[in-house]
Order: structure tokens, then sequence, then C-alpha cells
């Protein structure tokens, strides 16, 4: 089966082309990394996929559902973690889980989902403001897997993070792929997918340019572990 499927998607805002005739492809079960710097589309894709961005033209599927018109259907089994999420400082990491449970109906174990992106027992007690930005990802993460979706959607969630950080983001990716989770992963960086993905997707100022596995890409652009900063 397919998780996500975009043909033609097309999004202008005014004279700016912020997402050019999107065709694109994630298998289920699957770990794919949306690669693109800053403005390239990344977000605005992922608005689209959720209901939150009208396109302009084209359309997408979301676990063969149509985004647009089958919003309702897609929403409860797909996981978000938007860009820039910060926690409620005061709240305890358990609250936030419980607080996000009752958000989205569902009757999920808090203490089952804080193991599963890795927060002990302790750290679930204090108040989400006393943890470091790779523990707050990680919350945030738990808060998208209420419910067990089937897709979990990350926007740039190692953005940030220093690289204890990223290494345990990209354990809790790995981790959900073994459950079979569909993973999409923007990034900016490819360096922060590469270890996780199965294929990426490297967006440009809205235009899809390149989709392969990370040693096919590495081909294309000629090897060299400077791909980073040629985004
Ligand atoms: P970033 O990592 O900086 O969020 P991105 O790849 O996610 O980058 P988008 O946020 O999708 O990029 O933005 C793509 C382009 O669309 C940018 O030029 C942005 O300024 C523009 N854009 C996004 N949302 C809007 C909006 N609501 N109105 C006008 N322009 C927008």
């Amino acid at each position: 089966m397919v998780a996500i499927e975009t043909t033609g998607l097309t999004k202008e805002y005014g004279d700016l082309t912020a997402v050019d005739d999107l065709d694109l492809t994630v298998d289920d079960g699957e770990v794919f990394g949306f690669l693109g710097p800053n403005g390239a589309g990344k977000s605005t894709t992922i608005n689209m996929l959720l209901d939150f961005a009208r396109p302009t033209a084209g359309s997408a599927t979301v676990l063969g559902y149509d985004a647009q018109a089958e919003a309702d259907a897609i929403s409860p089994r797909v996981g978000v973690l938007p860009e820039g999420f910060d926690v409620y400082p005061r709240l305890s990491g358990r609250r936030h889980i419980e607080f996000a449970a009752k958000t989205k109906g569902a009757d999920d174990d808090p203490d089952d989902l804080l193991e599963r992106v890795g927060l002990d027992p302790a750290d679930a007690e204090r108040p989400a403001g006393d943890y470091s930005k790779g523990m707050r990802q990680r919350l945030a993460t738990g808060m998208a897997l209420v419910g067990d979706p089937d897709l979990l959607i990350m926007d740039e969630p190692s953005t940030g993070l220093d690289p204890h950080g990223i290494r345990e983001m990209q354990d809790l990716v790995r981790r959900e792929a073994e459950r079979g989770t569909t993973v999409f992963f923007s990034s900016h960086i490819l360096e922060h997918v590469e270890a996780v993905c199965d294929r990426v997707g490297v967006l440009n100022e809205g235009e899809l340019v390149a989709v392969d596995t990370i040693a096919g890409l590495r081909e294309e652009i000629g090897g060299g572990a400077t791909m980073t900063l040629t985004l």
C-alpha cells in the first residue's frame, strides 16, 4: 500500500509558488526523508497533506484517503510533530501525554508512550520546562504517537538538537519503523535523515529535484559528505 501520494500538488501564495507540481509517493512502512533548505516548501507540503492548507492545484492521498475530501478519516491515523513545537513549561511530561490523549479521544497508557519515546518515569513527573530540547522533542513525539498512528509526520524534528539529541531522535525513528509505522521526516540537513531513511526526496524552491536512496543520492551529487550545504 501507499502511505502518501501526491499528484501535481501545487501551492501558490500570490506570485510565489511554494510547492510546484509535486509528484511524490511514500510507501507503507517506509521511513522517508523530506529534505530541503529553509523556504523550500516542506511545511507547506505537510500542511496540504493534513488539510491545513488548500492546494492551488493537484491532489494528495494519505493512507488511501483524499487529503482534502476525506481529512476526517485521515487525522485519527496520523501523528504529527509540528515544526517549532514547544512544551507547556509548567506541565509534567505525563500531563502532556494525558492532554494529547484526551484531545484525540484515545486511551493510551501514558507510561507506555513515555517509555516508547525514551522518557523515564522520574522525568515524566517533572515540569517539561525543565527538559532539554531533545527531551522536549521526544515528548512531542510521544504526543504525536497517541492513538498508535499508522503514519508519523515529523516536521524538522532534529533542528536545534545537539548530537546526542539527534541520535536519540534517530533511535526513536528506527524503533517506530521496526513497529511498522510509516515515518515522513523533514529536515534541511541530510546527515540528520540519512542514518534512518529508506529514501529521501529533495525539494528546492518548491520543486522536487531528486528522489532516491541515500546511496543513490550521494552518487547523483558526486558523493562526499558535503551535501548538507549543497541543498
Ligand atoms: P522552513 O524550514 O523554513 O519552514 P519549508 O521548506 O518548510 O522551510 P515553507 O514553510 O513551506 O518552507 O515555505 C515555502 C515558501 O512559502 C516560503 O517562501 C514561505 O515564505 C512561503 N509561505 C509559506 N506559508 C505562507 C503563507 N501562509 N503565506 C505566504 N507565503 C507563505
